[in-house]
């Protein structure tokens, strides 16, 4: 089969499409042909190199396609369903896997991080990571949901308890992730404040259903936050930008408020004061991607089209390259996608 690998880390000349050897149906997998596969930054940092990722490999975690077979212990799936998959791996016997916590499992891990993933002509996963999606679904559209929803999902509902009176500030409005938590927050009846680098992506997260937004190059969040709540600031802060933010992240939150992140895209280290924690008892909250039971549920707002897939632009598989670097340069909004 065709597929991307990955032989050494580097630049985006290090993706290489070639033939490589199909994977091994277990008896207790499903294979699946792989139609779209969305980019994350994650791609990008495994391109660049990331510990405990074997080489070659085989990038993707977000994937949808049809089923091409499955394993003799599988009995309630059929050859040609078309099917999204939950973007993540897990041992799924450990205490934390039992009790619904996946995310708390030892052997958690993002699918095409530690093992291959879907930036390949076919993939074989566990018959629990298959779901079967609605046919007014595109491949496209499917692939472009797992992983930011979840993420999304897990922050704003199972962490922070998002509700209608909140006012939630979201980074980034223009990203994958931001895309999707604009529109969870607008599920629960939130007031939503989103930041976007340029007016296009300022206007397409208004569209999206921001009722404020925010202009992070040529405006102080922070300032800006104060005039729109007449200085009530926000319930929540959605991060996952890092350190180009994180100090105006925390200067937007009310006392009482919550920032919760799942990503340092421009960076991992912050500085902050301590006392500005404590005397505005705020909370921060770290969140990683979701259980099981998060991406069941955000899936069916998915497939009720109450959430809907932002999708940037997609390319051929053998583009790989080109499609790295449209994510690189932060020009797309919503999810660039892949079709082997
Ligand atoms: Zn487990």
């Amino acid at each position: 089969m065709k597929a991307v690998r990955i032989h050494e880390f580097g630049g985006p000349e290090v993706l290489k499409f070639e033939d490589v050897p199909e994977p091994q149906l277990r008896k207790d997998q499903v294979l699946v042909q792989v139609k779209a596969v969305a980019l994350n930054h994650l791609d990008l940092f495994i391109r660049k190199g990331l510990p405990g990722v074997k080489l070659p490999h085989i990038n993707g975690s977000d994937v949808s396609g049809d089923i091409a077979q499955v394993g003799e212990y599988i009995t309630d799936l059929k050859v040609g369903q078309r099917v999204l998959l939950a973007p993540m791996t897990f041992c799924n016997v450990c205490p934390a896997c039992t009790r619904g916590e996946q995310n708390f499992c030892p052997q958690f891990s993002v699918l095409g991080y530690l093992n291959d993933g879907g930036n390949a002509e076919l993939i074989a996963v566990p018959r629990v990571n298959v779901l079967p999606i609605p046919d007014d679904l595109t491949y496209d559209e499917a692939a472009a949901v797992p992983l930011v929803f979840l993420t999304a999902w897990h922050m704003l509902v199972s962490r922070c308890r998002v509700k209608p009176t909140d006012v939630v500030l979201v980074l980034g409005g223009g990203s994958g992730v931001g895309s999707a938590a604009i529109q969870v927050c607008k599920l629960f009846n939130a007031r939503v404040i989103a930041t976007a680098g340029d007016e296009a992506k300022l206007e397409q997260s208004r569209e999206l259903g921001a009722d404020d937004v925010i202009n992070h190059y040529q405006q102080k969040i922070s300032d800006e936050v104060k005039k729109i709540t007449s200085k009530g600031m926000c319930d929540i802060v959605f991060e996952h930008v890092g350190k180009a933010t994180w100090t105006e992240s925390m200067k937007s939150l009310k006392p009482g408020g919550c920032l919760v992140t799942c990503g340092a895209t421009t960076g991992p280290e912050a500085n902050f004061d301590i006392r500005f924690l404590f005397a505005r008892q705020l909370s921060f909250l770290g969140s990683f991607m979701g259980t099981m039971g998060d991406f069941h549920e955000v899936m069916k707002h998915i497939f009720s089209g109450k959430l809907k897939a932002v999708v940037d632009k997609s390319f051929p598989l053998r583009e790989a390259r080109a499609a790295h670097e449209r994510l690189e340069k932060s020009e797309q909004f919503g999810k660039v996608i892949l079709n082997p």
